[in-house]
């Protein structure tokens, strides 16, 4: 009787076991292979820079000063450079709501890390690009 129960037993183990070697796992095989991120994800920044008129709404609202701004740094009629501190912002969303030009957006790109915490100072050669072209990331384009 013993022997069957304990057969049994071993049973259910081996079927659990089975189970879990057969499913897909939970996680994912970052970065190969990435989640899909909602559409209104706040990852980091990326300035348009042609539609950027140096109003500086973007800078006013940040409620953690994260941002700053070079007015002589022009490449257009009235454009400005913007400076992205990523070790004081908190991805709030208040930058983006607050310019009316169309000219700052968030990205779902979420995996920023750098080797040195002054490269989390994210200036134009930065923040106008994906570093990926063209300017599509995970089904929205920017330009
Ligand atoms: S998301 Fe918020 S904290 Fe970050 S730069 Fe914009 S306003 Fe500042
Ligand atoms: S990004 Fe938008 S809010 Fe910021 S300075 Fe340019 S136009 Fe103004």
């Amino acid at each position: 009787m013993g022997f069957f129960r304990n057969l049994g037993d071993i049973f259910q183990i081996l079927r659990h076991v089975f189970r879990q070697v057969m499913s897909r796992p939970f996680t994912y095989f970052y970065p190969f292979e990435d989640r899909e991120y909602p559409e209104r994800t706040r990852g980091r920044h990326i300035h348009v820079r042609e539609k950027c008129t140096a109003c500086m709404q973007c800078v006013r609202a940040c409620p953690n000063v994260a941002i700053s701004i070079d007015k002589s740094d022009k490449h257009y009629e009235k454009d400005a450079a913007l400076f992205f501190d990523y070790t004081r912002c908190i991805f709030c969303g208040m930058c983006t709501q607050a310019c009316r030009f169309d000219a700052l957006f968030h990205t779902k790109v979420v995996d920023i890390s750098e080797g040195e915490r002054e490269d989390l100072l994210y200036g134009p050669d930065k923040i106008e690009t994906l570093d990926r072209d063209p300017l599509e990331w995970r089904g929205r384009r920017f330009r």
